[in-house]
């Protein structure tokens, strides 16, 4: 049983000792204690459903015995830097990881989370090409350092940062964007953004595969192969953020930008890759990564023995136990019966997604889609009573973000929507 500190103490702490940015999901947070594959414990012994925890990294579930046993042996044989000497865990995991990628995607370069995967990523992208500007889309999340935060294209997670040559393009938002689902249509943006914004030339554009923290956008059809072309034949190089939409998530591929039909020059991992460990990366081809050789380059702790360790087991966790196609069969499913739970009720103004990358947009008016933000936090609230964990998102608060491990089973995808459907049908 639980032993340490009570809530209350701890929610003094945070309030005397960390940052005032920081928040927490719930009107009266959890102390999370502790986690098994898809559930969390509290300092009751609570069991909840973890439905969120995929984009808090966890894709293999909570402290899955083959990845903890993978860090324990590592560490107790050495912790160290990346660089410098050899090891051949960072190496394992490399070969592991370009085994995955397609083309001549085999290149990695390690970082410590998906902030520094992304600046990396653009840092290289603007000396391949000797060009400056970005394009990235609206809505997007990329990250919270100086060039990420410019790129993220949110006003509620950006600071005043400058953003010297990043232009939003025009999201292909099916639901809420311009025209529909005609990918052609926004890809003209892109095109106008070029020529009337930039030189001509563009350094790159980065884009994630589904929109996560903007509340899981799936980009309109036919839309990121265009993009590509145009933006390369600007002589830009085409980055996917596959920060949440990587490692199987989407169930169909095992990398987001696959359900397109593209391949990009340059892909940013973190997340789930470690399942909780800070990791991240940035594969591209030998022939762009040799970009960053004109001056050195070194992350101290990006990629060490422990955390590649880590990924190589998560890697290996998802082949054992079939992770991918559960996340497809089982996110299918629930899919089908959130899609059911629309019919339902009204306030559901769409479902989106694919794979354990859900999302349930409430609105409180259907045609003029008013963002139904209180009702969304009630909701979250409600269903953590019954014990069940989901996120939320999307720049009006008002869209659910369901990504759970990927062990989630059909029996947890009921729960989890009867749950919903009887705190609807309360209200
Ligand atoms: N890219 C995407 C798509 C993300 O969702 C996030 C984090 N929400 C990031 C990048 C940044 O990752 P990190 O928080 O690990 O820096």
């Amino acid at each position: 049983a639980y032993s340490g500190p009570s809530r209350d103490e701890i929610i003094a702490k945070r309030r005397e000792y960390l940052s005032p940015s920081i928040f927490h999901n719930y009107k009266s947070p959890l102390n999370v204690v502790e986690g098994k594959r898809q559930y969390l414990f509290d300092d009751k012994g609570r069991r909840y459903l973890d439905a969120f925890g995929g984009i808090a990294t966890v894709c293999c579930g909570h402290c899955h015995p083959d990845v903890v046993e993978a860090i324990v042996e590592q560490t107790k044989r050495l912790q160290h830097s990346t660089v410098l000497y050899l090891n051949h865990a960072i190496t394992d995991f490399a070969e592991a990881l370009a085994a995955k990628l397609p083309g001549n995607l085999k290149v990695a370069f390690f970082t410590n989370s998906g902030t520094e995967a992304n600046e990396l990523a653009i840092l290289i992208a603007k000396l391949y090409t000797g060009s400056h500007d970005i394009i990235s889309l609206r809505n997007s999340y990329h990250g919270n350092g100086g060039g990420t935060m410019g790129t993220t294209a949110q006003s509620i997670w950006k600071y005043n940062v400058v953003q010297s040559g990043v232009h939003h393009a025009v999201n292909p938002d099916p639901y809420r964007g311009l025209f529909g689902s005609d990918g052609e249509k926004y890809v003209r943006d892109v095109q106008e953004i070029i020529n009337f914004g930039t030189s001509g030339n563009v350094a790159a554009f980065i884009s994630e595969a589904i929109q996560g923290v903007g509340g899981i956008v799936e980009l309109a059809p036919g839309y990121l192969p265009a993009a590509y072309d145009i933006v390369r034949k600007a002589g830009g190089l085409c980055i996917a953020d596959e920060v949440q939409t990587g490692i199987a998530r989407t169930g169909s591929h095992f990398w987001g930008f696959e359900a397109h039909g593209v391949v990009p020059d340059i892909v940013t991992i973190a997340k789930s890759i470690g399942n909780g460990i800070p990791l991240g990366a940035v594969v591209t081809t030998p022939e762009i990564a040799k970009a960053l050789t004109r001056r050195s380059y070194f992350n101290t702790f990006g990629g060490n023995p422990v955390c590649t360790a880590a990924g190589l087991a998560v890697l290996r966790v998802i082949e054992k136990e079939k992770l991918q196609e559960n996340a497809f069969v089982v996110g299918s499913y629930l899919k089908e019966r959130l899609n059911a739970l629309k019919d339902k009720y009204e306030l559901i103004g769409d479902v989106r997604g694919r794979g354990m990358m859900l999302g349930v947009e409430l609105v409180s008016d259907g045609k003029l889609k008013t963002p139904a933000q209180s009702e969304t936090l009630h909701v979250m609230d409600q269903m953590k009573e019954l014990g069940v964990l989901i996120g939320k998102g999307g720049y009006y608060g008002n869209v659910f973000r369901i990504t759970p491990p990927l062990c989630f089973t059909k029996e947890d995808a009921d729960f989890l929507v009867d749950a919903m459907d009887y705190t609807f049908s309360r209200m």
